[in-house]
């Protein structure tokens, strides 16, 4: 049987909102009934998409979070509602009934992922339906999935090993947005922003960037011993990704006839080592101050 699911590649997401639009497209100024109202013209975010500033100056980056109603396992709308005014579909799509819901502000506050929206016009609430209509007459993916240019967006079938979207879930490399509310997600995300440690790696000798240098981070976020390898890219360059928060890493940063640097990043916020100068190895006639070395 089918059981509709999304993963949403957070590292494929470049912000371009189409998503969205293309959401507000489909549902502004239309009914499709039975499964929904017209969405307002402001107001509505039913694949909303969450904007986040990360990193210290001059190392800054931002991450988007898409977030569309998660179609939940055990869904918290669905018991907080009168007269099955919502509902799971056997396909695992649940439904905000658009004319039983009339009245049932309730149902807003039921989502602990704030996906659920009031039409104070209509006096309903509304949110994503997987674009089920469309399903429901042959289309294999909802509208948001379709605009998306980078294809960070996956839907399908969970339940056919075959399908992309299971295979994504399958490989381990997805995760819910919030695996505390132990809701079962069926939108699974791959790249969610945790945190980075970032640096920039310079030859002491020559001030010039440390392209190519070796970085170690080590760790042991919940007591599993993790170590993490990169090369500065040739600004020097380097960032881990990823990372646990509240935590304290060891940065080795290293290069061939350079002196090995050791540092420390503490993961309370994403941490950015700054320049990190790599003086070279000194020979032993340096080091004796006698032109020939040693005698
Ligand atoms: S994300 Fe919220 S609105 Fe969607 S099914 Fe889960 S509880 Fe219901
Ligand atoms: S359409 Fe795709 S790339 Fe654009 S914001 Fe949405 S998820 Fe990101």
């Amino acid at each position: 049987m089918t059981r509709y699911g999304m993963v949403m590649d957070l590292t494929r997401c470049n912000g371009c909102y189409n998503c969205f639009l293309a959401c507000r497209d489909e549902f502004s100024g239309n009914d499709f009934p039975p499964y929904s109202v017209s969405q307002p013209n402001t107001g509505h975010f039913w694949m909303r998409l969450v904007e986040k500033e990360r990193g210290q100056y001059p190392k800054v980056k931002v991450a988007y979070t898409s977030v569309p109603c998660m179609h939940c396992e055990a869904p918290p709308c669905v018991t907080s509602a009168r007269d099955e005014a919502v509902y799971s579909r056997g396909d695992g799509i649940v439904i905000i009934d658009p004319h039983r819901a009339v009245e049932q502000r309730q149902i807003v506050d039921s989502c602990p992922f704030r996906v659920i929206f009031w039409n104070e016009e209509k006096r309903v609430a509304q949110k994503c339906t997987f674009c089920a209509h469309l399903l429901d007459t042959g289309w294999k993916e909802p509208r948001c999935v379709e605009a998306c240019p980078t294809g960070a967006l996956v839907f399908g079938d969970l339940d056919d090993p075959v399908s992309d979207v299971a295979q994504l879930v399958a490989s381990g490399a997805t995760e819910e947005l919030h695996p505390e509310y132990g809701l079962g997600a069926a939108v699974r995300y791959i790249g969610l922003p945790k945190r980075f440690v970032a640096g920039s790696a310079v030859f002491g000798d020559t001030d010039r960037c440390g392209e190519g240098a070796q970085v170690v981070l080590t760790g042991a976020p919940g007591g599993q011993v993790l170590q993490v390898t990169t090369v500065a890219d040739n600004y020097g360059d380097f960032e881990l990704e990823g990372l646990a928060a509240d935590m304290v890493y060891r940065v080795k940063v290293s290069a061939p006839g350079y002196e090995a640097r050791e540092l420390v990043a503490k993961t309370n916020t994403d941490f950015y080592l700054g320049d990190v100068v790599l003086q070279p190895v000194l020979s032993p006639a340096a080091v004796d101050g006698v032109p020939g070395g040693r005698s």
